[in-house]
């Protein structure tokens, strides 16, 4: 369970550090409809509207990290006056390593994480009880923590090669407890090392070792502009999108990144998403998430900034542990916070009995002879025929 509340409030302290900043709010200017397609897909790029990590399909570009590309990533080995290193940096490296090759893959090939090991332990100047994380880190006491590691680390790694670093504790540091992503505030002097502003970073906690390696493309993830999926509140932290993708459960069945995020990060392109941006209706044919090409998304837009998007899921890749497969229907709202619900998973199949290691909303994929309707927007989709990689649906919106 990803939500601790100490590392939601950790996170929301970054945020609340850094809510002046204006987004891009206007959606991109639509251009002509290309044949196939009865609306440019801009006609559904809803905008963001939180000032913040968001579903807004325009990301800041001086908040965020480029979501494209090689991402080069310093990795810091940090021990403490109270807790001292313990074992050998390759043994923490390994744990995380796997991060990397998940992104390549989970990005058809358009994102990797080249991750430089500092490979030595690094002494910070504090107890590692001092820092806060047991309160919930501010975001002036996390900036602290990284520009302490930052510095400590200098003598030995050429800052100015990276775009992030990951800071890592030694074992023995119980109190470094949680793993939230620090993202710098343009708007102070921040951290600089080697004539170069760090932008972003992740300090990984003790939770590494419970969540394994996708806690580092979860907290990566946010440096690209996303929110977290699971509930800040409340007793079920999964009810709005269960174990689809990992900004929602990182140990989820199915955590590749949903369709929709795909598009906001530049996985998938304006000509993979049909768009239906006012009443009427359209046969879309999907191809899985988790297989490359074709069309990706049919997004059914509501409102200013909400939308159904459809999409097919399949238990392959990194969703073969998936508990349902089919087509999965989420509600999109670019104006609704992170934690506050901004996906919400419609359940296609409320009643089914789910099995061991799988909540009810795992099994929310539509199947064949399916259909979702809402009354309030006019809104229906029918499954007409499914493929092993591809699902046919009719969309249509009164
Ligand atoms: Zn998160």
């Amino acid at each position: 369970m990803s939500g601790t509340p100490q590392r939601l409030r950790a996170f929301a302290a970054g945020a609340a550090a850094t809510a002046f900043l204006s987004l891009g709010a206007s959606a991109p200017a639509a251009t002509a409809a290309a044949a196939h397609h009865a609306a440019p897909a801009t006609d559904c790029a809803l905008p963001g509207r939180t000032g913040w990590t968001d579903e807004g399909h325009t990301t800041d570009p001086t908040q965020f990290q480029r979501p494209l590309g090689t991402k080069h990533v310093l990795m810091l080995f940090v021990d403490f006056p109270d807790a001292q290193s313990s074992g050998a940096t390759s043994d923490y490296y390994r744990q995380l390593a796997p991060a990397s090759d998940w992104m390549k893959r989970d990005s058809y090939g358009r994102t990797s994480l080249d991750i430089t090991p500092l490979d030595r332990w690094i002494r910070m100047p504090q107890d590692s009880t001092s820092y806060g994380f047991q309160r919930g880190i501010t975001f002036e006491q996390h900036e602290a923590y990284v520009r302490q590691a930052v510095a400590a680390a200098d003598p030995y790694a050429d800052f100015s090669r990276y775009d992030m670093v990951y800071v890592v504790p030694a074992k023995s540091a119980a109190a470094i407890s949680f793993s939230p992503t620090y993202l710098y505030d343009p708007t102070t002097a921040g951290i600089t090392a080697d004539g170069k502003r760090l932008k972003w970073a992740v300090t990984f906690g003790q939770d590494m070792w419970h969540w394994g390696f996708k806690v580092a493309d979860h907290e990566t993830g946010h440096t690209f502009g996303l929110p977290d999926l699971y509930a800040f509140t409340g007793t079920d932290y999964h009810r709005f999108v269960g174990g689809w993708d990992l900004m929602g459960d990182i140990a989820g069945a199915a955590p590749q990144h949903l369709g929709w995020e795909r598009w906001k990060l530049g996985w998938i392109d304006d000509r993979q998403v049909s768009c239906l941006p006012s009443a009427g209706s359209r046969t879309v044919r999907l191809k899985a998430v988790e297989s490359p090409g074709g069309t990706k998304i049919a997004v059914i837009r509501t409102g200013e900034t909400t939308a159904y998007v459809a999409e097919s899921r399949r238990a392959l890749g990194e969703d073969s542990r998936a508990c349902s497969a089919g087509v999965l229907v989420y509600k999109v709202d670019t104006s609704t916070q992170t934690g506050d619900g901004p996906v919400q998973v419609v359940n296609g199949n409320p009643g089914a009995t789910p099995p061991s290691g799988c909540r009810a909303l795992d099994m929310a994929a539509f199947h064949s002879g399916q259909t979702f309707t809402d009354p309030a927007t006019g809104v229906r989709i029918d499954v007409d025929s499914s493929t092993p990689l591809q699902d046919r649906i009719s969309i249509t919106r009164q």
